[in-house]
């Protein structure tokens, strides 16, 4: 079975988030069922400089303002997959951000770069751009390659069914209604049974109405998507795909993250968990934090935007303190939140630190130096860092929604009592309620005994992409 997947971003050679983890992931876990999958990603300065054995195999162009764009074919440089890239340099040939310039804008023709990409997938699906190798099944993920199943349906003689991935609901791809002329789409795609979200075009709208089947990153979250509260306005088109929707749970790439083979202080195991707390003393140490604290060491390794829940943080944090806990924080987001962290560690130097930006390696420090990783969303479509830390045996503290609901199970009298108990969850998207929490978990920390018997628990968790895979896989031969 011939699989496609669609994606602006892979891990290790573009990440912004989520998405480019399961991207770099879930592909090759396919092939290790037996799956014939490859990826068609735009080429990106990181995806040029990454794909090994670039050479071409179409010359298409000039499309979507483009004079030159080349479809060429190359192998991921973990796994050896093959990897369709679209060489269009006057489109992608820029540093940085994949969605945003310089200025902190999103690019402005970001309808053209992603149309472009769901443009190449049809045809790749049409069988036009390489006879050798034409998919069963086209994957597309979140709202860049949302076009696709809209030009695969867009050819009545193309059937090739689709599968498209909603990563996060919130990022919808809205364009200017103007911008239909420059995306080759007709009048009847247009309307509000199309792709027509409030007078603009929307990318993710698009998906959810072409594709044959829309999955999403967790059984919680497809059924919040169904709902006003997390539907961010495509609830009622989520509702009339009804049985077409479904929730798969992301799963963890345990050879990236694994604290026994990760570059940290002292690699540990769950057989051994020693060496976590010459980590956390490392982490401590370089961030100039006091070693000295009697409470538990508290982590963040996200984006910082209320989505995540961090202004609910920053107003728990007199909490926290008061607890005689600390805080180290790694992230990039709004400006704003960025300033009140930074604020939060000029006047507590020895108990709060920051660093502002994106670092994956500091990222495996964080996890394995801190006792507790904070993940306080508003709503979360799975989360991944909960799953990092668990395999780090360092105890998730979470809200109850989303792929989070599903991953962690709350510390309480029974699950205790049934050794099940992972992490910490709350449950109102408030300042007392994550302050609550914060409060039992460092009363808990206080029983190292207890705490032990949950963190060797937690690193025992199995998230791997094994089951989810053959989840998407089912889902590909019921297709
Ligand atoms: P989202 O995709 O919504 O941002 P996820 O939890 O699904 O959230 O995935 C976030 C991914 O990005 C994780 O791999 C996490 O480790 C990583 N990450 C987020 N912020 C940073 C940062 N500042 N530095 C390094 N890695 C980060």
């Amino acid at each position: 079975m011939r699989i496609l997947h669609v994606a602006s971003e892979i891990f290790p050679l573009v990440k912004t988030g989520g998405l480019a983890d399961v991207v770099g992931s879930l592909p090759p876990a396919l092939a290790k069922r037996g799956l014939d999958v490859r990826v068609l990603l735009p080429g990106l300065p990181g995806v040029l400089n990454g794909i090994v054995g670039l050479k071409p195999v179409m010359q298409i162009g000039p499309v979507f303002g483009a004079a030159v764009v080349t479809l060429s074919l190359g192998k991921l440089p973990d796994s050896g997959l093959h990897a369709y890239v679209i060489e269009a340099p006057f489109l992608y040939q820029r540093e940085g951000n994949p969605y945003v310039g310089p200025d902190g804008h999103d690019w402005s023709d970001n309808h053209r770069r992603f149309g472009l990409l769901g443009w190449v997938a049809a045809h790749l699906a049409s069988g036009e751009l390489d006879p050798v190798w034409v998919p069963g099944v086209v994957h597309a993920h979140d709202w860049h390659a949302g076009l696709a199943p809209a030009y695969i349906t867009q050819n009545p003689g193309l059937k090739t069914p689709t599968v498209f991935t909603v990563h996060n609901l919130a990022f919808r791809g809205m364009f200017p209604m103007e911008c239909h002329h420059e995306l080759g789409l007709p009048m009847r795609k247009l309307t509000p049974h199309g792709l027509e979200f409030h007078g603009k075009i929307s990318f993710m709208k698009a998906g959810l109405v072409y594709s044959s089947r829309i999955t999403t990153v967790s059984p919680s979250y497809a059924r919040e998507i169904c709902t006003p509260e997390f539907g961010c306005g495509l609830d009622g088109v989520m509702r009339d795909r009804g049985s077409d929707l479904s929730g798969i749970l992301n799963g963890v790439d345990y050879a990236v993250w694994n604290p026994a083979s990760a570059r940290i202080a002292s690699p540990y195991s769950v057989d051994d968990v020693a060496g976590k707390k010459i980590c956390k003393r490392a982490l401590q140490l370089e961030f100039g934090l006091s070693t000295e604290a009697r409470g538990p060491l508290f982590a963040v390794v996200s984006r910082l935007t209320s989505q995540k829940g961090m202004d609910l943080l920053l107003a728990s944090l007199p909490e926290l303190l008061r607890e005689g806990a600390q805080l180290i924080v790694l992230g990039t987001g709004d400006g704003d939140l960025e300033a009140g962290f930074r604020y939060a560690a000029s006047v507590n130097p020895e108990n709060v630190a920051v660093h502002i930006g994106y670092d994956e390696s500091m990222s495996h420090r964080f996890m394995a130096g801190a006792d507790i990783l904070l993940v306080p969303s508003r709503f979360e479509p799975c989360g991944l860092t909960q799953l990092y830390a668990l395999r780090y045996g360092t105890l998730p503290l979470v809200r109850r929604v989303g792929g989070l609901a599903d991953t962690v199970v709350d510390v309480n009298d029974d699950s205790l009592a049934a050794d099940k108990a992972t992490g910490f969850i709350f449950d109102d998207a408030a300042r007392h309620a994550l302050g609550a929490r914060i409060r039992d978990a460092c009363a808990f920390y206080g029983n190292q005994d207890a705490w032990l018997k949950v963190q060797k628990r937690a690193m025992l968790q199995d998230f791997s992409w094994d089951d989810s895979a053959m989840h998407y896989e089912e889902l590909y031969r019921a297709l």
